[in-house]
Parts: structure tokens; C-alpha cells; sequence
């Protein structure tokens, strides 16, 4: 039987000093239940942010403790199955996101969902793509909110982050204290506004670890790219640190010359917005496996 570890048992902020919730072994599957992003305060169109209870935003589920995980170990998070519930929210909210300076009121928008079709509304059918927007484990020192995105993982709101793909996070501490939360049922890339279609919902992993000594991470694998993301407060930042991991990777992995990177990476590579809205902004870089293929090299299986 797999382990379902229910929502209640949850954190604000990625810390070493937070006692674990439960101890899985590395390939175990487990499924982690998680609140949505307001923790289930928002239920009804006339349920506004600035009712809010900002003590209770951004839970995570967890932390988990990973078996025979030690500090610098890569673990390699398999997301199995990402299930979302009928239920997603929407927030514009004055002052938040890009647009923020020109949105007056508040507003939620309830959005209901049919098998893989979100309704926004009576018309306008989205075909949904559930995501994780909170998945990290602690830092070594300290604590970092969920809200923050950082090497450590935490609010990266990528929409890559979901079922079939596998991200990469290093463990800074004995058994990595894993947690996530904060699933969308659909968000595009930037996610402009600061809310995604905010949901409660399930996510079933299996976490191994990789012997990739050196891979820049966070670092993702999808069926058809790799990608580096980096997180810094500026976006011109992030974009650097992004590159410069990927070509890092490409150069220690794969042994391509850095010039061929540069001119690879500009001719096949794709630079991506995660996210532009939270304290530090999230940037990825994809690069195509199959090009990888070309040069002898794959990702373990
Ligand atoms: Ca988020
Ligand atoms: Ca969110």
C-alpha cells in the first residue's frame, strides 16, 4: 500500500530544525496531499485576499525524511501522477503581478473543474495542465518561506513541474526534508497575475537519488528537453544563472566546446519564464535530449 500523507501535517518555510512526518526509503512511492496556496480560505467568488490569514499561506506537506539521503546527494524527484480537485481559484488583486498597477478591485474567480477541461467560464474552456508550484527541501542553515524559490527548490512555479517529468534537487541535510504544495490546475508560463488556478489536490512520487556529481541543480528532465532554472530578484540575474548552468552541464556532461555551446544553446535551446512574479524570479533554459543523443549522451534511467 502506498503511504498518503494527508495535508494537515504541513510547514511555512523550508527549515533543518522542522521535524519530519514520516521516513520513506529511496524508490518508495508515497502520494503527499496538499492544501491549496490560501490553505483552503477561499472557497466562494465573494472570499477576497485581503481577508486573508497571512499566516497560513503556501503550506507544504511534510517534510518527508529520505532514507540514507546524506548532504550533497542529487535526489531525483519522479513525478508520478499530479490530481488536482474540482475546484481552482483566481485572485486579481491591486498592486500584484505585472498588471497589478492597473487592476482597481479585487476579484476571485472560482473555476470549476470537468475531467481535463477547466471552465472560466459559461464558454471558455482551458484544457488543464496540473502543476507543482511549491516543491523543495530544506537548506542547510536557516529557514526559507515557501514563498521564496531558491537553489534549494521552494516557489518555483514551473509548469514543467508536473506528472511524467523529474526534477532534480541537490539534499543540503541528512534525509533532504521534502515537502510540496501549492498545485495549479493550469498556469501559463510567468504566471503575470501571482495566482495560477490555485487548488488542493495529490501527488504521488518516487525519489531516487543520482550519481551526476556536479549537476547543476534545480535541473529538470522532461520526455523532450533538460533544463537548468536558477531563481535571483532580477530577472537579467536569473537569465545568467541559468545559461551559465546549462552550459556548465553541456560542458562536463556532454564535453561540448563552449563556443559549439553558445551556438547550440542559441540555435536549439530555449529560454523560458517559470515565473516573474514572486521575491526572486524563476527562469529555465531547456535544451533538446535529442541533440544530447547526438553527442553520445543520455540521462540515467
Ligand atoms: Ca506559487
Ligand atoms: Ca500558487
Amino acid at each position: 500500500m502506498t503511504v498518503i500523507i494527508p495535508k494537515e501535517k504541513n510547514f511555512y518555510a523550508f527549515s533543518s530544525s522542522l521535524n519530519p512526518i514520516y521516513i520513506v526509503q529511496k524508490g518508495e512511492e508515497f502520494i503527499l496531499e496538499t492544501y491549496d496556496c490560501f490553505e483552503g480560505q477561499i472557497k466562494k467568488a465573494t472570499d477576497l485576499t485581503d481577508q486573508l490569514d497571512w499566516n497560513h499561506i503556501n503550506p507544504a506537506t511534510g517534510p518527508v525524511y529520505i532514507q540514507d539521503v546524506k548532504p550533497g546527494d542529487i535526489l531525483r524527484i519522479n513525478i508520478l501522477e499530479v490530481k488536482v480537485a474540482k475546484q481552482s481559484v483566481i485572485t486579481a488583486v491591486p498592486n500584484q503581478g505585472t498588471l497589478g498597477n492597473i487592476i482597481e478591485n479585487s476579484e476571485t474567480k472560482i473555476l470549476e473543474r470537468k475531467g481535463n477541461i477547466l471552465f472560466f467560464n459559461n464558454h471558455l474552456k482551458i484544457p488543464i495542465n496540473p502543476m507543482i508550484g511549491v516543491i523543495g527541501v530544506a537548506p542547510k542553515f536557516g529557514s526559507i518561506s515557501n514563498g521564496i524559490p531558491d537553489k534549494h527548490g521552494g516557489n518555483l512555479d514551473c509548469a514543467k513541474v508536473c506528472k511524467g517529468n523529474k526534477i532534480y534537487i541537490t539534499s543540503q541535510i541528512p534525509g533532504a526534508l521534502f515537502g510540496c504544495g501549492d498545485l495549479h490546475t493550469v498556469m501559463g508560463d510567468g504566471e503575470i497575475i501571482a495566482t495560477g488556478a490555485e487548488t488542493a489536490g495529490s501527488v504521488r512520487f518516487r525519489i531516487d537519488t543520482v550519481n551526476l556529481e556536479g549537476l547543476p541543480t534545480p535541473f529538470l528532465e522532461d520526455p523532450e528537453y533538460v533544463s537548468t532554472i536558477a531563481s535571483s530578484p532580477s530577472i537579467d540575474e536569473a537569465t545568467y544563472q541559468a545559461t551559465h548552468a546549462m552550459a556548465d552541464f553541456l560542458k562536463m556532461f556532454v564535453g561540448i566546446s563552449i563556443n559549439e555551446i553558445g551556438m547550440l544553446m542559441s540555435l536549439v535551446g530555449n529560454l523560458r519564464f517559470c515565473q516573474v512574479v514572486d521575491p526572486n524570479r524563476t527562469i529555465r533554459f531547456e535544451f533538446p535530449k535529442w541533440v544530447l543523443k547526438e553527442y553520445g549522451f543520455t540521462m540515467p534511467i
